[in-house]
């Protein structure tokens, strides 16, 4: 299957050079040079696998695309890698209100921006079985198509990051995991994401779980776990 690339870059030199090497590596590539372009292409079928995101746009800020990007269903599970100058707000930028997979350091070279991308393209190739299939661990059912969790009868999206999050919980119920680990699982060896962007997911997963948020623990400087509910959640 050939992942789709959607480039949103201003920057015509840089966008190019995208295009060209992506398209030479086998990826199908499409370039917006605006955020609004970005947001209408995002939408268009099938939509892409992933989404290379400048920050800083003409019209619309990358952030903002983000959050369109993330806020409609179509698009919501797209990956998204955020471009960004030294200096921006880091933090903010991955993603934590917008929900971004992970995020390069402008000057970068083609050959680490294609190893973040290989690297997000293989973790969302393997969550993505042909066939829906509902799991049940616990008795939090997960839906890895979806990615989605039934909580109480009702079904909740997830991000991929959030999914990906549970999903290692839910495999080590009741056993505490380090944000370091967790960083590691979710986000592989080579991501320069910090702990405290898992703290934040992990937040958000929680609110995102209202009532049964208690199936995750966090303890201080230990870390999360999954802790397997006493009753049925799933209605
Ligand atoms: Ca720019």
């Amino acid at each position: 299957m050939t992942n789709r690339i959607l480039i949103v870059e201003d920057e015509k030199d840089l966008s190019r050079t995208l295009e060209y090497s992506l398209t030479k590596d086998g990826y199908d590539t499409l370039c917006a040079a605006t955020g609004e372009e970005g947001v209408e292409m995002a939408c268009r079928q099938p939509v892409p696998d992933l989404v290379i995101l400048d920050l800083m746009l003409p019209d619309i800020s990358g952030l903002e695309v983000c959050r369109r990007i993330r806020g409609h269903p179509p698009t919501h599970d797209i990956s998204i890698l955020i471009l960004t100058a030294k200096g921006e707000e880091i933090d903010r930028v991955v993603g934590f209100e917008v929900g971004a997979d992970d995020y390069v350091v402008k000057p970068f070279s083609i050959r680490e921006l294609k190893l973040r991308i290989e690297a997000i393209l293989r973790r969302r190739n393997s969550e993505t079985p042909g066939e829906k299939m509902l799991e049940k661990r616990g008795v939090l059912p997960l839906n890895r198509t979806t990615q989605s969790i039934q909580v109480g009868g009702e079904e909740i999206s997830l991000t991929s990051l959030e999914f990906r999050i549970l999903d290692a919980l839910v495999t080590n119920p009741g056993q505490f995991m380090s944000r370091d680990t967790l960083l590691k699982r979710v986000w592989g060896e080579k991501s320069d994401v910090r702990s405290r962007t898992v703290d934040v997911h992990v937040n958000r997963l929680r609110e995102k779980l209202g009532s049964a948020n208690q199936l995750i623990e966090t303890r201080r400087n230990v870390g999360y776990r999954y802790n397997p509910p006493k009753t049925d959640f799933s209605g």
